[in-house]
C-alpha cells in the first residue's frame, strides 16, 4: 500500500514541477517579456499545458487510484488522494486537443485585450472573446458537471461552491451594498480628494512598501517585488513567491496597497508547508479562501485607524514636506473614500462587490449562451447604470478593463466577492482568539497576526474544504452578515451616518 501511495506522490510531484514551470512562463510574460515575445510564448505554453495534460490523464492513475481507495490513510495522504482524484477525473473529460488550444487562445487573447484595452476598442477584442467564451463552453460540456455549464467553470476555481449559493449570497447583498452606497454619497462628509495626490518618488513607493512587507512577515529570501501593470500573486513554491504592483508618481496609494493586497495572497503562498512541496493537497484551499487573504490585509488591517496609528507618521517621513499638513483623522477618510466609480480594481470595499456581481451575471450568461458576445457591451453598460448609477464612455474604462475574460479566466469573478465575506468572517475571530491583536497592529507588531492564520489556514494546505475550514475556524458556516456588519459599522463611523 505504502508503495501504490509512493508512486502517486512521485508523479504527483512531477505535476507540481511542470505547473511551477509554467507559471514561471506566464509571471514572466507579464513582467520581463519584451513585447514580440507573445506568439512564440504562447506556443511555449500551450506544448507544456499539453504535457501536463497528458501525464494528468495517464491511465496508470486509474489503477493507483482504485488501489488507494480503501486505503487506511492518514489526513495529508487522504487529501492528496481525494485532491488527484478530482484532477484526474477531470481532466480525463477534457481532450487534450482542447487543451492546448485554450491554453493558446488564453495567450493570444491576453495579448489581443492589451492592444484593444490600449486603443479603447471593444470591437478589436470581441472575435477573441467569442472564440474563448466558445472554448470554454466546450470545456464546461465535456466535464458533464451538473446542469450548469458555468459551476462546471466555477468549481475550477472555488471546488464545492455551488451556484444556488452564490446566486442565495449575491441577492442578499447587492439591496445592502446599494443602499449603504446610496446612504453614504448623501452625507455631507465628503473627504477631500487631493490630499493623497501629489509628487511621490517611485523609489520611496517602493522602500516604504518594502518596509510594510517585512512588518507583515514577508520573506524577501522566498519572494520578490516586481512591477506589472497588473498587481499579481505567483508562488512556484513556498520558497519562491513573486508579487507586483504598479506604480504612479501622482498617487502612492495605488501601489501601496497593491503591495499590501499582493503581499496578502503572498503570506498564504509563504505560509504553506514547503516539506509538502509538490503533493497536491499542499496549494491554497480555493481561490475565494485566497482572497481572503489579500483583502484581510489590505481592508480589515491596512484601512484601519490602529495600523495607521503606527504608519502614518513614518509615511509622513518618507515623503517629508508632502503630507505634513493631513491630519491622521483625514488621512483614513481619504484612504477609505466611497463613491461609484468605473474601475474595479480602484473601487472601494462597498462598491467593490457590486462589480463583482454585475460580472458574475454576465459571465454566467455568456456561458449558459443567454448572451452573445457582441450584445455585452450593452448590457454591461445597462448594468452600470442599474448597479452604480454611471456608465463608462470608453471600452477601456467598461468592457475591456479586466485581463480575466482574455485569459480565458471564467468563473473566477465571483471569488473575489467570497473571499471579502471570508475575510470578515476570519479577522471576526481573529480578534477573539488573539489575545490584543488591535494593540498590536497600533504599535506596528504584525507577527502575530500571520503566525496565527498560518496555523489557522496557510499550514493546513488543502486538507479541507473552504466550507469546512471556515467553520472549523469560526464555529460557523460562511455567513454574509459579518461582511456587511464590518462594513455598516466602519462607514457609518466615517460618514457619519
Ligand atoms: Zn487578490
Amino acid at each position: 500500500m505504502n508503495e501504490t501511495y509512493q508512486s502517486l506522490i512521485k508523479r504527483a510531484q512531477e505535476l507540481t514541477e511542470l505547473g511551477s514551470i509554467l507559471q514561471t512562463l506566464t509571471w514572466d510574460q507579464e513582467t520581463m517579456m519584451p513585447s514580440r515575445g507573445g506568439p512564440f510564448r504562447a506556443r511555449q505554453i500551450a506544448t507544456l499545458a499539453g504535457l501536463c495534460h497528458q501525464k494528468l490523464t495517464d491511465p496508470a492513475w486509474g489503477e493507483i487510484l482504485e488501489r488507494l481507495k480503501d486505503a487506511d490513510l492518514d489526513l495529508w495522504s487522504r487529501a492528496t488522494v481525494r485532491e488527484m482524484r478530482r484532477q484526474h477525473e477531470k481532466a480525463v473529460r477534457v481532450p487534450e486537443e482542447l487543451v492546448r488550444e485554450l491554453a493558446e487562445t488564453a495567450s493570444l487573447g491576453y495579448e489581443a485585450w492589451v492592444k484593444a484595452r490600449k486603443e479603447s476598442d471593444f470591437s478589436a477584442f470581441s472575435p477573441w472573446l467569442e472564440k474563448i467564451v466558445r472554448l470554454k463552453q466546450q470545456e464546461a460540456r465535456c466535464l458533464q458537471f451538473s446542469d450548469s455549464l458555468y459551476e462546471a467553470l466555477l468549481d475550477h476555481y472555488e471546488p464545492e461552491m455551488k451556484i444556488r449559493k452564490v446566486d442565495e449570497i449575491f441577492a442578499f447583498l447587492r439591496p445592502k451594498l446599494s443602499s449603504l452606497l446610496e446612504k453614504i454619497q448623501a452625507s455631507n462628509r465628503q473627504p477631500s480628494q487631493d490630499l493623497l495626490q501629489g509628487n511621490f518618488p517611485l523609489h520611496k513607493q517602493r522602500a516604504f512598501g518594502r518596509d510594510v512587507l517585512t512588518a507583515m512577515g514577508f520573506e524577501w529570501d522566498a519572494g520578490r517585488l516586481d512591477q506589472s501593470p497588473h498587481p499579481f500573486c505567483t508562488g512556484f513554491s513556498p520558497l519562491d513567491v513573486r508579487i507586483t504592483t504598479r506604480y504612479s508618481e501622482k498617487d502612492f496609494s495605488s501601489s501601496l496597497f497593491g503591495i499590501l493586497h499582493e503581499g496578502g495572497h503572498a503570506l498564504y503562498e509563504q505560509g504553506l508547508d514547503p516539506e509538502r512541496y509538490g503533493s497536491p493537497a499542499c496549494d491554497a484551499i480555493s481561490l475565494g479562501i485566497h482572497e481572503s487573504q489579500s483583502r484581510l490585509w489590505e481592508n480589515q488591517v491596512a484601512r484601519s485607524k490602529p495600523f495607521w496609528q503606527y504608519w502614518f507618521p513614518r509615511l509622513q517621513q518618507t515623503f517629508a514636506g508632502q503630507l505634513d499638513q493631513v491630519s491622521l483623522e483625514d488621512f483614513i477618510h481619504a484612504i477609505n473614500r466611497v463613491q461609484a466609480s468605473l474601475i474595479r480594481v480602484d473601487a472601494d470595499e462597498v462598491s467593490y462587490g457590486l462589480h463583482v456581481i454585475l460580472r458574475y451575471g454576465l459571465e454566467k450568461s455568456m456561458i449558459e449562451g443567454d448572451l452573445e458576445v457582441q450584445d455585452l457591451e450593452a448590457a454591461w453598460n445597462t448594468k452600470m447604470r442599474e448597479y452604480l448609477g454611471i456608465v463608462p464612455s470608453r471600452s477601456a474604462e467598461g468592457v475591456l478593463q479586466d485581463t480575466h475574460w482574455s485569459q480565458g479566466l471564467i468563473g473566477y469573478f465571483p471569488t473575489y466577492l467570497l473571499g471579502n465575506l471570508y475575510a470578515a468572517q476570519i479577522f471576526h475571530q481573529a480578534k477573539k482568539s488573539i489575545p490584543n491583536l488591535e494593540e498590536n497592529i497600533r504599535e506596528g507588531k504584525l507577527m502575530p497576526l500571520r503566525e496565527w492564520l498560518r496555523e489557522q489556514i496557510h499550514r493546513r494546505g488543502k486538507t479541507m474544504t473552504a466550507g469546512e475550514l471556515i467553520e472549523d475556524i469560526s464555529g460557523e458556516f460562511l455567513r454574509s452578515n459579518y461582511f456587511v456588519d464590518y462594513l455598516e459599522n466602519k462607514f457609518g463611523e466615517i460618514y457619519g451616518l
